[in-house]
């Protein structure tokens, strides 16, 4: 059996019955940076054997790790944080595992996308999920696609361009109501809620630090 495993976004406290039972008992983890997943384990006392799988060595390891799973092992996949395969590694092993009739299961549990939905104020019965949005190409594209859309967006963007992203906002859809969503579950939790234009506004008294998921209305939501 190939486990897929949700783990925390930054409390680890939020790990379900299940995902400890089951990263207790697999015979290993497949995980991106073995010293995150290992902080993780560290806390529940879980000595399991840890297999890296990221973006770089994706093809290569998936062979491996499916061998060991045809040898009759179960096996848990996990990602850094929150759930794996959303906007990280794992697709192409699940789709191969799948083809090759290894049992799948899934042990649903944190994402960021959903915290950052529940907290945002914002519609949620139906939403859009942008994953990363384009650093350069094809971000103009999106910015615009979010003018008419009717749907809650909801998408990913780095620390680093934060202030950037506000300020396009701010360009692009300045009455529309946003939630810039900061570092959910950790000490540190906030939303910046408001207009675009009031987010940009009340910038310069923010702390531009940590992980970000950013939540747009859609245009019928006042
Ligand atoms: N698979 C993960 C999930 O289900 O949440 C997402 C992985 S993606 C590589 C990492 C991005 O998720 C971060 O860059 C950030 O945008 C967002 N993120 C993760 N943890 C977060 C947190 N505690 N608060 C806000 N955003 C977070």
């Amino acid at each position: 059996m190939l486990y897929i495993v949700s783990t925390p976004i930054g409390n680890l406290e939020d790990i379900t019955l299940r995902a400890l039972r089951i990263l207790k008992s697999v015979s290993f983890i497949v995980c991106e940076d073995t010293r995150v997943t290992r902080v993780l384990l560290d806390k529940y006392e879980i000595k399991a054997e840890l297999v890296s799988l990221n973006a770089q060595n994706e093809q290569a390891k998936m062979q491996y790790v499916l061998s060991r799973l045809m040898g009759n092992t179960d096996c848990a996949l996990v990602s850094d944080a929150g759930t794996p395969l959303i906007s990280d590694p794992g697709a192409r092993l699940i789709h191969e595992a799948i083809k090759q009739d290894i049992p799948v299961s899934t042990l649903p549990g944190p994402s960021a996308l959903l915290a950052a939905i529940t907290i945002s104020g914002l519609p949620a019965d139906c939403f859009l999920y942008e994953g990363f949005i384009p650093q350069k190409k094809g971000r103009k594209t999106f910015l615009e696609s979010l003018i008419t859309t009717e749907r809650t967006v909801v998408f990913y963007e780095s620390v680093y361009r934060i202030e950037k992203l506000v300020g396009e906002l701010n360009n692009v859809i300045p009455d529309r109501q946003i939630a810039v969503c900061r570092e959910l579950t950790k000490m540190f939790e906030e939303a910046w809620r408001g207009t675009a234009k009031e987010v940009f506004e009340e910038l310069p008294n923010k702390t531009i630090k940590g992980e970000f998921v950013i939540v747009v209305a859609p245009t019928w939501w006042k």
